[in-house]
């Protein structure tokens, strides 16, 4: 193998992962090549294994990673080789039009141009990785930061607090999280931070079951034994406040806006499928009058999220390494946990994989 070579894992061809042999990724004069030490899969790397936002070939997968530094541009002051550090999944470019207006999702007019991971750049499964604009993407990882709850916060935890953002979840509301996997699961925990009153989590598998009512959760209901509008509507006593959608399907969107009561906020940080169509009788929606606000969208990303992320676990307000139920060791195993993270066997929460 030329030196100029490396190993990836991710998409040979559509619906076929494997690995892969890639260019060494070249360094801009503001970025960094980081060699990962701890990555974890996302349910949003097996969508892409099933075409579900499009079918890739020849890239890369994965989005979640601790680092080690290896090589920086010229221009970088903050990091040198050796440094430890967090790397939010999402890594705007900060000159773009949106970013400065705020926007850290969309540089432009096309979506989530931010998440190069995963959409259109070879991904941290890899022997070494690009990120670009270290200053403002990278976070140091902290002395009293695990690096798994460190990991959590890259996209599970921006993600699910996302969720409680964009619900904009204040003092007493009744809230619903739809969904309980590592993403709700984080907004379950972010919602109880912001100060809601009622937290009712829908999920099934206990393991998960168990960490929501430890971050928080007030009552859970299962969407295998009945219909959820109408145990929501029932426990909230005429709808809840806000809810969030963090997994389900097509019809779960419809069902997140019937259960909300009028004047209350749905958002939604689910990834749905490209086959999905969102639908719902008009009358859920009080015709038009409700003043229901239907928000969505894709966590915000840089380094000083990341860095108020992990404040929030140095101070011990909340622990996402609890997510975490299977750990493999060594980069051969990515295959194994990739797999793992698709069958969602019954105990499975989160997986990670030490690059040891
Ligand atoms: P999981 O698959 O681990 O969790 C999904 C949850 O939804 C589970 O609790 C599951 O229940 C529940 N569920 C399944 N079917 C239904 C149904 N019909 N009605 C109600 N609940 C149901 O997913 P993750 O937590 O890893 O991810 C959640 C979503 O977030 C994914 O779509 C992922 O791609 C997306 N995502 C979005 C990001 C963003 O920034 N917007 C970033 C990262 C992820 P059970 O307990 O029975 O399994
Ligand atoms: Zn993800």
């Amino acid at each position: 193998m030329s030196t100029n070579l490396m190993r990836g894992y991710g998409m040979v061809s559509p619906e076929k992962p494997g690995w892969l042999e890639k260019e060494r990724p070249a360094c801009g004069p503001l970025d960094a090549i980081l060699r990962p030490t701890l990555v974890a899969p996302c349910t949003s790397d097996t969508h892409v294994m099933h075409g579900g936002a499009g079918y890739k070939k020849n890239l890369i997968l994965g989005h979640e990673a601790i680092g080690e530094v290896v090589e920086v541009g010229p221009l970088v002051t903050r990091f040198k080789p050796g440094d430890v550090v967090v790397v939010p999944c999402s890594t705007p470019d900060w000159m773009a039009p949106n970013i400065q207006l705020g926007k850290s999702n969309a540089h432009d007019y096309d979506l989530m141009t931010s998440f190069k991971f995963l959409t259109f750049k070879d991904g941290v499964f890899a022997e070494l990785f690009h990120v670009n604009q270290a200053d403002a993407n990278l976070a140091l990882l902290p002395p009293d930061v695990s690096p798994e709850a460190a990991l959590m916060t890259v996209d599970m935890m921006s993600t699910g607090f996302h969720g409680v953002e964009l619900a904009d979840i204040g003092f007493g509301d009744k809230v619903c999280v739809i969904g309980i996997g590592p993403v709700g699961l984080m907004a379950v925990a972010g919602a109880a931070i912001r100060g809601a009153g009622q937290i009712i989590a829908i999920g099934t598998r206990p393991n998960c079951v168990k960490i929501a009512k430890e971050y928080g959760a007030t009552d859970i209901v299962s969407y295998k034994e009945g219909d959820i509008v109408q145990q929501v509507i029932a426990l909230t006593g005429g709808g809840a406040d806000k809810v969030i959608i963090a997994g389900g399907n097509q019809e779960t969107f419809g069902q997140a806006v019937a259960m909300t009561r009028a004047m209350g906020t749905i958002a939604n940080i689910n990834f749905f499928d490209l086959k999905d169509t969102l639908s719902m009788p008009a009358w859920h929606w009080g015709l038009g009058m409700s003043n229901k606000d239907i928000r969505c969208g894709f966590c915000p990303g840089g380094a000083v999220r990341i860095q108020r992320l992990m404040e929030l676990i140095r101070h011990g307000r909340v622990d996402p390494g609890k997510l975490i139920t299977h750990r493999f060791h060594g980069f051969d195993q990515i295959d194994e946990a990739f797999h793992l993270m698709d069958r969602k066997d019954p105990d499975l929460i989160k997986p990670v994989i030490y690059i040891d």
